[in-house]
């Protein structure tokens, strides 16, 4: 089956997301942009995972649970997992490993989580947007230890993407590499004979949702088809206007 897949979403839990990005109305525009299948990746955590999980269910759409992690290089890299509960274990791992920085919302944004039905069930107290303190090359073995499939995000992008960063490609990277809808045709003619380019949207905005997305032709939605499919480099990414 080929799946339409945008597995870079930003809800109203990322500090520089929208509020309206609730998980609820994430699943909803995403139904009416014509995805099958979504993922939610926050940075640095998951706990609008069950809310997202649920409003998915109600569209019909297939979905993923994952984050958005920030190494301590600063490097920004998807960790995707198949249930809430996965995602939030590797949520609650991750917290332990972000520096204890109270948020300031009227600062740096509001950090909220929300039920299914867009209730306010609490607002985060430490700031999710730092830096962790995991290193590039450890992260994913800890995706991999949690269940997870670890893709580098947007690896061309100059503020944290790892070819800035480090200033190469270095073989923790991993055969999946996320890349900007923006420099999608250089990138494939770089690292396309070498690894699998997916593209997504990175929307922090409901408009932006789908804006950049891969079809990925996997046997079954499940994320060991899904590895398998990316592995065997049956992605084809999907830019529109
Ligand atoms: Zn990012
Ligand atoms: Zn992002």
């Amino acid at each position: 089956m080929n799946f339409l897949c945008d597995f870079h979403l930003h809800s109203c839990l990322s500090p520089c997301g929208s509020l309206d990005s609730s998980p609820a109305a994430l699943a909803r525009a995403a139904k009416a942009a014509g995805l099958d299948a979504i993922a939610l990746t926050d940075h640095n955590s998951a706990l609008n995972a069950p809310a997202f999980a649920a409003g998915c269910r109600r569209e019909g759409l297939r979905a993923l649970c994952g984050l958005e992690i920030c190494t301590a290089e600063e490097i920004h890299a998807l960790a995707l997992f198949e249930t809430p509960e996965a995602a939030l274990g590797f949520g609650a791992y991750l917290y332990d490993h972000l520096p204890d920085f109270r948020n300031v919302p009227e600062k740096l944004g509001d950090q909220i989580v929300v039920d299914e039905h867009d209730a306010i069930l609490e607002q985060v107290d430490r700031y999710l947007g730092n830096a962790t303190d995991i290193l590039f090359s450890q992260l994913p073995g800890l995706v991999a230890a949690h269940g997870g499939l670890f893709i580098p995000a947007h690896i061309d992008r100059a503020a944290s993407g790892v070819l800035s960063r480090l200033g190469a490609l270095p073989p923790e990277s991993g055969p999946i590499l996320e890349v900007t809808r923006h420099r999608l045709r250089d990138m494939q003619e770089t690292y396309g004979p070498t690894h699998t380019l997916v593209t997504f949207s990175d929307a922090h905005h409901l408009a932006d949702i789908g804006r950049a997305a891969t079809f990925i032709d996997a046997d079954d939605f499940t994320l060991p088809a899904l590895r398998a499919a990316l592995l065997a480099r049956r992605a084809t990414p999907l830019v529109r206007a």
